[in-house]
């Protein structure tokens, strides 16, 4: 059994070049570029809240770190370091180190350096705060939309929440597409290159973690807009294939969480800009709608120009799914 200390030196430290001081002292020490903002965002994954205890260590340490950094693409941010608060039951070498391999081939993959944490006994609970640089002014925040401006999507929201239908109730999913819905879920792979592209072509953002209507209705209370969404130019289509099934393709696109696709609006003069960059980091995107000022509303307008109000609903912690958000 390893002590607190083994399992910090096993398998959180690692070299930290990017930092004037990583882990092993009582603070790290950092320093931001000239003419940049640090950027932070701390996420904490819960077992029972936000995963199975039972879930594979590896993916949940990938998912711990990813969340995290997807909300500094958001921001159109770099990432640069982050810490790591864990509480574990038990010291498990092989479930630790395991956890740490995911943690470390995220950090890897997106130019991360783990820099501090803290370790300690108690319920599963894995929580990553991420600390990234912007040019002074120019991060990509949710205020920024205005009426006129185009309302664009990432990939393909939904597959997180087709996946978890199947994990919870034994929904199907078509076998040529469950793999990609459950690597939507354990794996997210953060927009980075697409968000950091985007900046000073988007005029808002954020990252869809609480369901597309939630989140939009976010960025809608944010920039005191409201938004008309293009039902035949939502990306339905890869979701109907995988479940068959339009009412629940819907509900996923619309409300389901946990995909970490990117929300952001524009005007339209920036929609070849767009285009291009999508292009060039290899990402979808899809125009589905665009902002009116009617503020925290939204609407979905159908082929036969019927419309119909849609309500903004995220998923809460305390409210439950069912409550409009504020
Ligand atoms: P202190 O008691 O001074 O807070 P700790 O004993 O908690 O220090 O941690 C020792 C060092 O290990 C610190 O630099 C801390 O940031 C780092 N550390 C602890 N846990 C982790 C972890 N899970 N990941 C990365 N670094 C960690
Ligand atoms: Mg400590």
């Amino acid at each position: 059994m390893s002590s607190e200390f083994d399992l910090i030196a096993r398998y959180f430290t690692r070299p930290t070049p990017g930092a004037d001081l990583g882990v092993g002292d009582d603070a790290a020490l950092l320093t931001v570029q000239p003419g940049h903002q640090l950027v932070v965002s701390c996420d904490m994954l819960v077992a029972g809240t936000h995963f199975l205890a039972d879930a594979e260590p590896e993916l949940l340490g990938w998912k711990t770190m990813a969340v995290s950094v997807s909300d500094l693409a958001a921001m159109s941010a770099r990432p640069r370091w982050a810490t790591l608060a864990i509480s574990l039951p038990q010291a498990d070498d092989a479930w630790i180190g395991s956890l740490a391999a995911g943690i470390h081939a995220c950090c890897a993959a997106f130019g991360v350096e783990l820099v501090g944490g803290d370790t300690t006994r108690g319920p599963l609970n894995l929580c990553a705060t991420v600390f990234g640089e912007v040019p002074a002014g120019q991060a990509t925040t949710r205020g920024g939309a205005r009426p006129g401006d185009e309302l664009w999507v990432s990939g393909q929201p939904g597959r997180a929440a087709l996946a978890l239908g199947e994990l919870l109730s034994g929904s199907e999913i078509s076998p040529a597409l469950a793999a990609s819905c459950r690597m939507a879920l354990h794996r997210p792979e953060p927009r980075l290159a697409l968000g950091l592209g985007l900046r000073g072509h988007a005029s808002a953002m954020l990252d869809v973690s609480d369901g597309l209507l939630g989140d939009l209705g976010h960025l809608l209370a944010q920039s005191r807009v409201g938004a008309e969404l293009d039902a035949e130019a939502l990306p339905i289509s890869p979701l109907l294939a995988a479940c068959g099934d339009r009412r629940q393709a819907m509900d996923a696109l619309l409300r389901g969480g946990d995909d970490y696709e990117l929300l952001f609006s524009a005007p339209p003069d920036e929609r070849q800009a767009i285009r291009d960059i999508a292009a060039r980091c290899g990402v979808p995107v899809h125009c589905i709608g665009r902002l009116d000022p009617n503020a925290g509303q939204v609407a979905l307008r159908f082929a036969d120009n019927r419309v119909e109000p849609l309500a903004t609903k995220g998923y809460d912690h305390f409210r439950g799914v069912d409550q409009p958000a504020p």
